[in-house]
């Protein structure tokens, strides 16, 4: 059965909102800037962006011939996904970079990549301690805290490295290195509990039914390894590929959710609390392997992707493209592309409006509160609350804390933020207007130096500080690891720092984010994300030679609507359907897409 006809049958199943039309107009393809006039990065979402003309970097494929038509209501005629190329976040001096608004401000400056044959080579075993003592110099993604609470111990854990331990599964099957296999059953639990909430995947493998779209394909994965990404994985396998897996986090990885992939057959290389030299080992592991080359990338960070690039260029001429989810690893892939080095395609998810619209502000909205609950048993009902950043996860925040009573402050830099904030009732306020009486602070704004030493000493007692942020340089934590400060971890991921004077701050996470690195996220709003992630691999896996070039695209947002459109069962919604008049009168066709590139949400 050809997997066009699979994909018919999918559609036949559940998208009757979403008409099978022929005639879909082409969706403009989200074009290139003009690179080095402005940092305006070509944002899809955007109106009147200056280089929205530009031809350059178009798929060469007829719009509407894209093989994400395979899980898609209308085959025949799915646009394929767009070219965007933005500018270099890196450039002028790496101090900028722009919003997804448009705005251009300042950036943390990326940490640049640390490759294990930089500082040592990761055949050459360190001792036990040396494995323990995490060296600064390992990626900024993999150090981007991030555990799950419920994460599984048992009296059988011991000190002993994976990688010195004989492990097999049931079928005796050895090729995977994680904590302890003993751990499946619990973690097949695990996993079972997220595929109630991932109903777009379990429905996508329903779909499928023996058509198996991503046949032959060979992916090798980097991401956090949670019973959500095991749900993925499974997905993808019940597609027909073939996975090998490491954890692109040093801490987030399940070490039970890690066992039952092992026990299930997945070549799995990762554990919860890796060494530098254990994260790169276990990179190495999923490529350099005998007799199994990857043909696709999926990766969170850029860490897999660039170890490929510097270890086994040659790999490149047998992968068909790279799915990246992370502002980090897209900001490489915009560099590797810029220097003229990015050899296949790249989706670029992160920017998908499924993942920004949804992860940033619902996954924040719900997982604040749990962060701070789980670290500081704080009660929100009537705390002055400052929220730097009113985008998307600042929203999402402050929602959250006014829900429950909390009395919320929004500083911006940004008059269109601000006022939102102002019309949705929050007070606009400079830090320094506030920093005295606030009893939270939590930084959002994706930028750098936001919570500098000044303020920190001008904070009440007992004042919490957090950051939700991707990087750790919003708060300037280092300004605090000065002699006349104490510091007292009081439970992991919480330290007190004193002052002389017997004042103490509660600082969460070392102001690494605090939802990923304190408290679990969402599982819905993560099988979105997954879901965009699968449909991209099978777009590119399946796309003709010469449709996609070396470039990075977007998936268009007929397939962030058909996301949403999976997603829509499990509320039990019905969506409207647009009369022929009404199509006509809108200028729209009924199958969607429903909004221009620049709609905004
Ligand atoms: P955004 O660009 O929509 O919002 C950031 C806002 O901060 C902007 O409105 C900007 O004007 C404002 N800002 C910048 N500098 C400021 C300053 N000095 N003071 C006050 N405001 C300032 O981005 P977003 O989607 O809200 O994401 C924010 C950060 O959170 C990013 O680093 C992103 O990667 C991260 N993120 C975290 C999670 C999570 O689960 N914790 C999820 C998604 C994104």
């Amino acid at each position: 059965m050809s997997v066009q006809v699979v994909a018919a049958k999918m559609a036949e199943v559940e998208l009757k909102d979403v008409p099978t039309g022929k005639d879909l107009p082409a969706e403009s393809p989200v074009t290139p800037t003009s690179e080095g006039k402005s940092l305006a990065r070509n944002d899809p979402h955007e109106a009147g962006s200056s280089a929205a003309t530009s031809p350059a970097a178009e798929p060469s494929a007829k719009a509407g011939e894209g093989s994400l038509g395979l899980l898609t209501p209308n085959p025949a005629k799915m646009p394929q996904a767009s070219a965007m190329k933005r500018s270099d976040p890196q450039q002028n001096g790496g101090e900028a970079f722009v919003n997804r608004d448009g705005t251009v401000a300042e950036a943390p400056r990326m940490k640049k990549i640390q490759f294990a044959d930089q500082k040592q080579e990761f055949n050459k075993r360190p001792s036990k301690i040396g494995r323990r003592s995490l060296s600064r110099s390992i990626s900024q993604s993999s150090t981007d805290s991030y555990s799950s609470a419920a994460s599984y111990t048992d009296s059988s854990d011991d000190e002993t490295s994976p990688r010195d331990k004989q492990q097999k599964n049931s079928k005796g099957n050895g090729d995977f290195c994680i904590k302890n296999i003993k751990q499946a059953d619990f973690g097949r639990r695990e996993i079972e509990i997220a595929e109630q909430e991932m109903p777009a995947l379990m429905a996508l493998r329903k779909r499928a039914q023996g058509e198996k779209p991503l046949a032959g394909a060979k992916v090798v994965g980097c991401t956090h390894i949670t019973a959500q990404t095991a749900v993925l994985m499974e997905t993808l396998s019940a597609l027909g590929a073939q996975c090998r897996w490491a954890a692109c986090n040093i801490y987030s990885t399940q070490n039970e959710v890690a066992a039952a992939l092992a026990e299930g057959g997945f070549s799995v290389f990762a554990w919860k609390g890796e060494s530098e030299d254990d994260f790169w080992w276990c990179i190495d592991r999923c490529v350099n392997v005998e007799g199994w080359q990857p043909n696709m990338i999926l990766d969170d960070g850029g860490d897999l992707t660039h170890w490929i690039y510097k270890k086994y260029p040659n790999m490149f001429k047998k992968i068909k493209g790279i799915v990246e989810e992370s502002v980090t690893g897209v900001h490489r892939l915009y560099q590797l592309s810029k220097a003229g080095k990015l050899c296949v395609p790249a989706m670029n998810v992160n920017d998908s409006v499924t993942k920004q619209k949804f992860d940033n502000l619902y996954c924040c909205r719900e997982s604040i509160l749990d962060g701070l609950k789980r670290t500081t048993d704080v009660m929100f009902g009537g705390k002055q609350v400052v929220v730097c950043g009113y985008g998307e996860v600042g929203k999402g925040c402050c929602a959250a804390l006014k829900a429950m009573g909390s009395i919320v402050y929004v500083t911006e830099i940004d008059p269109i933020c601000a006022l939102q904030a102002c019309m949705d009732g929050f007070r606009l306020v400079k830090l320094n207007e506030v920093i005295r009486q606030v009893d939270i602070v939590i930084t959002c704004t994706g930028n750098k130096n936001v919570v500098v030493r000044e303020y920190l000493d001008r904070m009440k007692n007992g004042c919490i500080v957090c950051n939700m942020g991707h990087s750790n340089t919003e708060i300037d934590v280092a300004s605090l690891r000065t002699p006349e400060l104490t510091w007292e971890r009081v439970r992991s991921q919480v330290d007190h720092v004193i002052w002389p004077d017997g004042k103490r701050i509660v600082l969460l996470a070392e102001g690494r984010l605090l939802n990923l690195s304190c408290s679990t996220v969402p599982t819905f709003v993560l099988s979105i994300t997954a879901t965009t992630q699968a449909l991209a691999l099978i777009e590119l896996y399946n796309a003709p030679e010469g449709r996609y070039k070396q470039d990075v695209y977007l998936l268009p947002k007929k397939m962030d609507e058909y996301v949403a459109s999976l997603h829509l069962p499990t509320f039990d919604a019905h969506l409207t359907e647009l009369s022929d008049e009404q199509a006509k009168y809108l200028g729209l066709n009924k199958n969607g897409p429903f909004k221009p590139n620049y709609y905004r949400y």
